[in-house]
């Protein structure tokens, strides 16, 4: 037996620990009838090579993972975009409860009527804190939520017979996912160029709407993390052009209790219940996306939506419905965190929450701008976006500061994003961070700066220290090992 060098990580994977006849759990007596296995066409091998491993090596291996992971709970997590805020652990323990943790999605109504009233309630918080009362919870992820607020805006014009309202307008500084679902939607994606402050360019804008428009999508805060200062103009040129307004509103840390998006003249949005509203993401784990419309679209919205009549909560389908986006009621897990949420932190805390969200981004901006530069150097929202050019002047890049910032134990910003910025470093410390993290931060990001003065080879080889080092991102991506096979073990492993 090889014996791994000190310090060194168990990389064996599950199979290759398992001994046979070994067991970590004892079933409990049987229920209910036993039941024949299916047709042995429908199973892909029997026996079904299941890892035979005792408890202890289950939580050895899946601790070691984690470990090998980053997360929120691990340390900062200033990753632009994303809201990577703390993840309050009543959320977890309200999730599993067996009223909600335990039921069926195909239960009757009236058996689970508690869960749709949480349903229901937090359809009218959301309704409530965005100003667009109709609210869909079904989407699964904030790019589902654009998907289906875009067939929503379609079905509007189909009814109304403009079928000629096939275009999306997109700024330049859109998140991807924005036109990757106006083109899935079957719209046209026409790009709007911002202007040199980082605004939508509203010459530009009213240049491009006519009777082909059917929405202008805009992320709210900004992709720079700036609040548009012309909104109400964006707005109004859209609606007279005869085109609805897309609120992109993924990240509304910045806007909760303070600006109600509908009130200034969207008609669409989604927002992420896995970001602005605190429940876990990242790693492709479930999440949700809430589709929000105005009144007036309501009856388009996707099924199944949460009606109440006196105490009675009902699933029922909008007369409109542009029909299902998903099996069930969406994320319901994920719905009862961001309901806790919402409950614990009241009405007065969301403004509270925005505040700090942005003295803690703009504390960031400040401290950093001389160093770093900064895209647009103004009050920003809950983000900000250092271009830090001089540095890569020296060659040193915004990815070498990003895997430098892994060895100090902070994760990396939002590199490269957004695409008109160059060498863009999106940082968002969101509200939940301390002023001594914060200070900690700076504290690392300056002294990065001097080690590009004294040893830039520090940064063009980091991270130093973690159980990968410079991985193929894009090969990754595309090419995942997502299960066990014996002939790639040896590759998957390394
Ligand atoms: C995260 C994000 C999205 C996409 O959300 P997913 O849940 O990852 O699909 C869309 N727009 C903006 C601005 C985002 O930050």
């Amino acid at each position: 037996m090889n014996v791994p060098i000190p310090g060194e990580i168990d990389r064996r994977l599950l199979n290759d620990r398992s001994v046979s006849g070994r067991i970590g759990v004892r079933m409990p007596d049987l229920d209910v009838p036993e039941q024949p296995l299916p047709d042995s066409g429908l199973l892909r091998s029997v026996p079904a090579h299941l890892p035979e491993v005792s408890q202890p090596e289950v939580v050895r291996y899946f601790t070691t993972l984690s470990r090998m992971n980053f997360s929120i709970d691990t340390n900062f997590y200033p990753l632009g975009s994303c809201t990577m805020k703390y993840n309050p652990k009543i959320n977890e323990e309200m999730a599993f409860l067996p009223g909600m943790g335990g039921i069926h999605p195909h239960q009757p109504d009236e058996t689970v009527q508690g869960a749709l009233q949480l349903i229901w309630e937090l359809q009218s918080d959301l309704g409530e804190i965005t100003g667009l009362p109709g609210v869909c919870l079904a989407p699964l992820a904030g790019a589902q939520g654009e998907y289906t607020g875009l067939m929503v805006a379609r079905a509007y014009f189909a009814d109304r017979g403009e079928t000629a309202r096939t275009v999306a307008l997109i700024p330049d500084s859109a998140h991807g996912t924005n036109p990757a679902s106006a083109a899935m939607a079957g719209l046209d994606v026409i790009t709007v160029p911002s202007d040199s402050d980082g605004n939508v360019n509203v010459e530009a804008l009213r240049g491009l709407v006519d009777e082909r428009t059917c929405v202008f999508m805009l992320t709210i805060p900004s992709t720079l993390g700036l609040f548009e200062p012309n909104i109400l103009e964006i707005t109004s040129v859209v609606h007279e052009a005869g085109g609805l307004v897309y609120a992109d509103g993924a990240n509304l840390n910045a806007l909760l209790g303070i600006v109600k998006i509908g009130d200034l003249g969207f008609d669409i949005a989604h927002s992420n219940l896995h970001k602005t509203f605190s429940t876990p993401h990242g790693g492709g784990g479930p999440g949700a996306g809430p589709v929000l419309v105005s009144e007036e679209l309501r009856r388009f919205l996707p099924t199944p939506v949460v009606e109440r009549t006196g105490d009675d909560y009902r699933l029922v389908a909008p007369p409109d419905t542009i029909g299902r986006v998903n099996g069930f009621h969406g994320s319901f897990g994920v719905l009862v965190r961001a309901y806790t949420y919402i409950r614990a932190v009241g009405v007065e805390g969301m403004r509270e929450i925005a505040e700090n969200a942005i003295i803690n981004a703009n504390y960031i901006r400040s401290a950093l701008s001389g160093e770093f530069g900064i895209a647009v150097d103004r009050i920003c929202m809950h983000e900000c976006v250092l271009s830090p050019q001089a540095q890569k002047a020296k060659g040193v890049s915004a990815l070498d500061i990003s895997k430098r910032l892994i060895d100090y134990g902070i994760h990396p910003p939002t590199m490269y994003f957004p695409l008109i910025i160059p060498e863009a470093l999106m940082v968002e410390p969101t509200e939940t961070e301390s002023k001594d993290t914060l200070d900690r931060f700076i504290a690392v990001m300056r002294q990065i700066n001097r080690e590009i003065e004294e040893d830039p080879d520090l940064l063009h080889d980091a991270p130093h220290d973690t159980p990968n080092t410079r991985l193929d991102e894009a090969g990754a991506a595309r090419n995942p090992y997502l299960h066990w096979r014996p002939e790639q073990n040896s590759q998957a492993a390394d």
